[in-house]
């Protein structure tokens, strides 16, 4: 007989478990199950983001960044050191304590507000009901009054550069090197290939990007990711943009490997000691539906969902890295507690102008709202604030002046419309222009 709850949740990354905590919250019974487990048969809990995303790749950001202070920024305070050294074993040590640390703060968060954790692969049939296969190839079915799938997303891997050991990598085996690259090859100029860049060119490797774009970072707005490109290729970062990866040659034996690019120039070659494949994620939809439970997928295979997450089938919910909107964590969680506060009946919605992004380089690159280039598409009437950090005294003082803040506000209302920073402590910045965006704040607001 299979074992009924008000709400089952599929996936336990940032989407998945705090849905589950808020569902467990509001009264309902709940169940998580999720797939991922170690090698010791234990489920392993955060999904992606606390086990090879955001957590893994900031502590290594914030190692690497200290390190690169130490080795290069300290002078001109006057402090001296002697030589500065990193022992890269134990800076990835202390980053899977940081993922130990967090992945079981979550199952105790779970255990605490009673939601059952299910360890297995989910899969989803007609009527709500869910087949579970735990890793021992036992089978049980779960009946679910509410489904929430929260399965997120799988890096995308190209044919011209198949990963193979520590040599051709995704951001895992990036997150995961045991010594420093001489030459690092990072596929792919986005955010992961950036900040993961970031890491190993403070290190000391040697990085060239190559990306297949023509313009770099087109999500954010042109001024700001021209001054970003400008800071971060002097960083020693090479970005080469307009090229396209079309082979890879791995010589095991001596650890390298041969990537062949072309540009508007012709074909190029280029030997790395590790090449990371940073090309964007793809939805996990894998084995997860079966063809009569009525969830459907749009046209680049995300599950479809309206605005408040509800499938085409009643009562089955997405939310995540499998829906539509930026792949970020906070997005997938806030969406996770609007599901379940709209299936205990209450009205909550999310504000999908105000989600911010940001990209863990130093200095930070952090937006919310729209571009100069969007309201210009979109044809609505703008002005625009600007300032360097170099005028700032804060930023002098602590030698920190790269970067500059814009502030977009609409040309009759004032309405705060967007705002993109590069500059020290963005992220933290960019928090104050979210706060201000959903009170609707005008840039009036702001400078009084
Ligand atoms: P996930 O975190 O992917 O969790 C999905 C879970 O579902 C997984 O645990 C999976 O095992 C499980 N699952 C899948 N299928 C099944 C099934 N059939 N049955 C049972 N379980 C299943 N975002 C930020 O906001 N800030 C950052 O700084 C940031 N940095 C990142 C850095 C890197 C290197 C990467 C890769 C990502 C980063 N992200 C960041 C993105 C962030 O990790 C994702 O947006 C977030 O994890 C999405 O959450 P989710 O719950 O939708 O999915
Ligand atoms: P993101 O989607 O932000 O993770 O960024 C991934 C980046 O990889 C995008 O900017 C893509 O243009 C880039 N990309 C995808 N395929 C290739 C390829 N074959 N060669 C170089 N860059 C690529």
């Amino acid at each position: 007989m299979s074992k009924h709850y008000d709400v089952v949740v599929i996936g336990a990354g940032p989407g998945g478990y705090v849905a589950a905590i808020r569902a467990a919250q509001l009264g309902l019974k709940t169940a998580c199950i999720e797939k991922w487990h170690n090698d010791k048969g234990k489920v392993v809990l955060g999904g992606t983001c606390l086990n090879i995303g955001c957590i893994p790749s900031k502590a290594l950001l914030d190692s690497s960044f200290k390190y690169a202070e130490a080795a290069a920024e300290l002078g001109v305070h006057g402090i001296s050191t002697g030589a500065v050294n990193i022992d890269v074993p134990t800076m990835i040590k202390r980053k899977d304590k940081v993922v130990k640390q967090l992945t079981s703060g979550v199952a105790g968060l779970l255990k605490a507000n009673g939601v059952t954790v299910i360890e297995g692969l989910a899969r989803l049939s007609a009527g709500k009901k869910i087949d579970v296969i735990s890793q021992d190839g036992s089978e049980h079915q779960l009946q679910a009054e509410n489904v929430i799938i929260a399965t997120g997303s799988l890096p995308v891997e190209i044919p011209p550069a198949p990963l193979q050991g520590d040599i051709v990598v995704d951001s895992s085996g990036a997150l995961n090197l045991q010594q420093v690259p001489a030459r690092l090859g990072v596929v792919g100029a986005g955010v992961i290939g950036l900040e993961l860049g970031s890491v190993w060119n403070r290190l000391g490797s040697e990085v060239v990007v190559i990306e297949a774009l023509e313009d770099f970072l087109p999500a954010v707005d042109r001024q700001i990711a021209k001054e970003a490109g400008k800071i971060i290729s002097k960083q020693g970062m090479d970005i080469r943009l307009s090229a396209r990866v079309l082979a890879t040659e791995v010589d095991a034996a001596n650890h390298k490997v041969t990537v062949t690019y072309s540009d508007s120039e012709g074909e190029h070659l280029e030997v790395f000691d590790t090449l990371v494949v940073a090309v964007g994620r793809k939805p996990n939809t894998e084995d997860l539906l079966s063809q009569d439970c009525g969830v459907g997928l749009d046209e680049r295979g995300f599950i479809f969902v309206d605005d408040y997450c509800q499938t085409d089938a009643p009562g089955i919910y997405a939310i995540g890295d499998i829906v539509r909107g930026p792949m970020l964590a906070h997005k997938a969680s806030e969406e996770g507690v609007m599901v379940v506060e709209r299936i205990a009946g209450k009205k909550t919605q999310l504000n999908y102008d105000c989600i911010p992004s940001v990209i863990y380089t130093h200095p930070e690159i952090a937006w919310v709202g729209k571009s100069e280039e969007q309201l210009k598409a979109e044809g609505l009437p703008y002005r625009i604030g600007s300032f360097p950090f170099a005028a700032s005294g804060r930023a002098l003082a602590a030698n920190d002046t790269a970067g500059m803040v814009k502030l977009i506000a609409h040309e009759q209302t004032d309405r705060i419309l967007g705002c993109f920073i590069i500059g020290a402590a963005a992220a933290d910045l960019i928090q104050q222009i979210v706060i201000a965006m959903e009170f609707a704040a005008s840039a009036e607001d702001i400078a009084l």
